[in-house]
Formats: structure tokens, C-alpha cells, sequence
């Protein structure tokens, strides 16, 4: 290691990883490290994702985020030569018939971004989902009424959606990167940076746990929810820490249900914002809990399952009470408070300490192109090909928020 390096990367997930190859493919000449403080990459928030990409979302930047990233996964097998498991299964929104209508509106900004997307009628949805019925009259009134279950009145259909190991995706950023830039691109694992030091405003290096100081002529900031504890860590205030907090989320894999064709499903969003897709001879559960409290526990809990998301599944997909769960797990999403929206670019009170944090539960989706565009910005000092201005900092004093619609 050295004494000082130009540009330090805290962070090993899919985030610093994918910041550490495109500031190579950009053509950065300086020497950069990333520090990790896990025994492997991409052990955390990445290796926990469900791994799904969709670029039907209800904000520009979203919409041109994930699509160039998804551009860019297709050919990653072939280009890093790693496998991914980069598969496009489509994934399938079910609408209640107020949602439905907004959403139907998007229809033609989706046509002039280039998102393939379809409106599928009832039918559709039933034959896409084998066993799911979209009407209610099939359920017990009582049942209907209480837990608030209505009539689906449409599908929204992405055939360009689908998923890829994030974990995978990191390995092969980062071997790529120090193959091809072996005497400027290093990464150290088990280095934890226990604060970043400023002069005078100004990035001045990052002090490591075991007590060395590493001089940096600039930071990226990539450690997942954890970003925010160094940043305070670090000395900064909270009007200029980041707005994020860290929110348990939870996956299940239960066995498939005795329904023929699952194998076949899109990844299918129903009621409560209920997800499931289909992973090698299993189904892969999950739901956004939106009681769940900020903190870092991180800890699944069966009765969650059991409680609020099989029984609403059963009714709405008779046959699946018969899935039981053969695994489960927690991870933490970064949520972005007021948004819900990734915070991308240079921090506006600190030269030389740049922002990749918040990702609010799509991170690794755009994170091609998310390492793309902050590498643009370092080298060149402006983005080139996706303009990712409006995830800035500054846009919460500004209110001038990402405000997104199609959520799960
Ligand atoms: C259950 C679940 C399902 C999800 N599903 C999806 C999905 O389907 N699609 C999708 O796009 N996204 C999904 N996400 C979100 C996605 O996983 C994240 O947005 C993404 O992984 C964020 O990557 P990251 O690199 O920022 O964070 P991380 O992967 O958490 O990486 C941050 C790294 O920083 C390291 N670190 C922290 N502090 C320090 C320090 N002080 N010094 C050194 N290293 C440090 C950590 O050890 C960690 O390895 C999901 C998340 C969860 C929890």
C-alpha cells in the first residue's frame, strides 16, 4: 500500500467496484485504490440483492440509468469474461385501477426514451402468471374487504427486465481493472476507513482503523449504508451528511408452487407490492415492509412471511400456501428520505469528495451506469453520456427532487 494514492474508493460492493473500472475506461492517468474493509467483495448489500434490472420507471433519469445499464450487462459475459447470470425473465407490474391510469400515461415517454414496454389486459396477466387470478370474486368477501384486495385492472410489461449476479459483476470490475492497470488500480480488502480527513475544506486523505493515514488527493464515497456513520465519523454536520437512512429488507426462496410453467413467469409485482421470480427450481419472495424502522439489524424473520405476504399470495395465486421457505435473509437498502433516489456527483462543501450513496434499493441495477457517469465527472469534470445532474446533492436544499412513481 501506498502513502498516498490520487483517488481513494471506500467500498467494495457493485457501486466501488464498477466506480474503480470506469475511472480506468475513462482514461483516469492517476493511481487509485479502493478500500474494503470485508474479507471479499461485494459481501454486503450487493451480495444480498435479488439481482433484478428493470428500466420501466416513472423518472427520466431512472428511465436512461438503468437502460444503458442493462445495455451494458448483456455484453459483460462476453466483455469481463466472467458468467453473470445475466437473464432478461421481463418483470410484470399488476396495477389497481387508480395506479393504473397514471401509469398508462407514461406509455409515450417510455416510446421516446427507448423502453420497451407493454400494456397487458387481463387475460394477459393470467396467462403470463399461471394459477393468479386478477379479479376477486374468487375470494372470501370478508377476507377481500379486510385486507383492502381489488380487481387488478392492468399489467405493465417490460421484456427488456430481467436479473444478473451483482456479486459476479463486482469480481469481474475489479479483476478486469487490475489486469488491465495493475500499477495504478489496487484494492486492498480487511482496510476499514475509519474517517475521511479535510484541510481548509478540502479532502486531505482517509485515516484506516489499524491507525494509518493514506493521503488522497480525492474521495468516492461508495460504503452502502454505512456511508452515512463514516461521513459523521468524519466530522461532518448533518445539514451535510446524507439524507439516507439504512432499512432492513428481506427475500424468501420457498420450493415453486404445484402450478405448471413457473419457469417460465416474468418477475411478477401483485398486491402490497408483493415480488417473486423465478430462481433456479425455487421461487425468490420478497416485499418492502413499510413499518420496517431504520437501523442495521439485519435479520429475516420467518413470522414476517408467514404473516404479511403468504396469505395475501394464497389469495391471490390459490396453490402457492403450499410454498414453504427453504431460506431467507436480510440486507439493508439505503434510503434516500425524501426521494428515494440514488445521490450521485461531488459533495457541494468538500473539494475532492464525491457521492455515490443511497441507491434506495436499486443499486446494482444502475450501477453500470452509475460508475460510468461518476467516472465522466472525475475525468473529464463533466457527465458525457447520461446527464445524472438531477441526483445530486444539492437537490434537497433545492427541492428540486427525483420524484418516481413506478415503485415495488
Ligand atoms: C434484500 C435486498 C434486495 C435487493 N434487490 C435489489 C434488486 O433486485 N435490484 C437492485 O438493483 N438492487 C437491489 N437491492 C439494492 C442493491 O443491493 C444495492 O443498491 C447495491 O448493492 C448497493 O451497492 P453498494 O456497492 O452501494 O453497497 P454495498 O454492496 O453494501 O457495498 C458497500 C461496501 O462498503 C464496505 N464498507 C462500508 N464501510 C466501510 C468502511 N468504513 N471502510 C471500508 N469499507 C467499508 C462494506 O463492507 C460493503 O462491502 C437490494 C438490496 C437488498 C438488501
Amino acid at each position: 500500500m501506498r502513502d498516498s494514492y490520487d483517488l481513494v474508493i471506500i467500498g467494495g460492493g457493485i457501486i466501488g467496484t464498477s466506480i474503480l473500472w470506469n475511472l480506468k475506461a475513462q482514461g483516469f492517468m492517476g493511481n487509485v485504490t479502493l478500500f474494503e474493509r470485508g474479507d471479499a467483495l461485494a459481501e454486503e448489500t450487493s451480495a444480498k440483492s435479488a439481482g433484478a434490472f428493470r428500466n420501466l420507471w416513472g423518472s427520466r433519469i431512472n428511465m436512461e440509468m438503468s437502460t444503458c445499464s442493462i445495455k451494458f450487462l448483456s455484453t459483460f459475459e462476453k466483455e469481463f469474461d466472467i458468467p453473470i447470470g445475466f437473464h432478461k425473465h421481463g418483470y410484470l407490474f399488476t396495477f389497481y385501477p387508480e395506479p393504473w391510469e397514471r401509469v398508462k400515461a407514461y406509455k409515450p415517454t417510455f416510446d421516446e426514451v427507448g423502453v420497451r414496454a407493454e400494456l397487458v389486459p387481463l387475460e394477459e396477466i393470467e396467462r403470463m402468471v399461471p394459477g393468479l387470478k386478477a379479479g376477486v370474486d374468487h375470494m372470501d368477501p370478508e377476507i377481500r374487504e379486510f385486507a383492502g384486495f381489488q380487481p387488478f385492472a392492468g399489467g405493465l410489461y417490460g421484456p427488456d427486465c430481467g436479473s444478473f449476479d451483482p456479486s459476479a459483476a463486482a469480481k469481474g470490475y475489479t479483476e478486469r481493472a487490475q489486469r488491465e492497470f495493475a500499477e495504478s488500480a489496487e484494492v486492498h480488502l480487511r482496510t476499514e476507513v475509519k474517517r475521511i480527513e479535510f484541510e481548509s475544506g478540502k479532502v486531505k486523505g482517509v485515516q484506516l482503523s489499524n491507525g494509518r493515514r493514506i493521503g488522497a488527493g480525492g474521495v468516492i464515497l461508495a460504503a452502502g449504508p454505512w456511508s452515512m456513520q463514516l461521513l459523521a465519523a468524519s466530522g461532518l454536520p448533518d445539514d451535510e451528511n446524507l439524507p439516507v437512512d439504512p432499512i432492513k429488507r428481506q427475500l424468501f426462496v420457498t420450493n415453486l408452487p404445484d402450478i405448471p410453467g413457473y419457469e417460465h413467469i416474468p418477475l411478477v409485482i401483485i398486491d402490497r407490492g408483493i415480488y417473486f421470480k423465478y430462481e433456479t427450481g425455487n421461487l425468490q419472495i420478497g416485499r418492502a415492509d413499510p413499518e420496517q424502522k431504520s437501523g442495521f439489524d439485519q435479520d429475516a424473520s420467518l413470522a414476517y412471511y408467514k404473516d404479511e405476504i403468504a396469505p395475501y399470495m394464497q389469495e391471490r395465486i390459490p396453490g402457492t400456501e403450499h410454498c414453504n421457505v427453504k431460506s431467507m435473509w436480510g440486507g439493508l437498502y439505503s434510503i434516500t428520505r425524501d426521494d428515494h433516489n440514488g445521490i450521485l456527483g461531488a459533495h457541494p462543501a468538500y473539494e475532492g469528495l464525491y457521492l455515490a450513496c443511497g441507491w434506495s434499493g436499486h443499486g446494482a441495477m444502475v450501477s453500470p451506469a452509475a460508475g460510468q457517469a461518476l467516472a465522466e465527472l472525475v475525468v473529464h469534470g463533466s457527465y458525457r453520456t447520461i446527464d445524472a445532474r438531477a441526483l445530486r446533492f444539492e437537490r434537497f436544499a433545492e427541492q428540486d427532487l427525483v420524484i418516481e412513481e413506478i415503485v415495488i
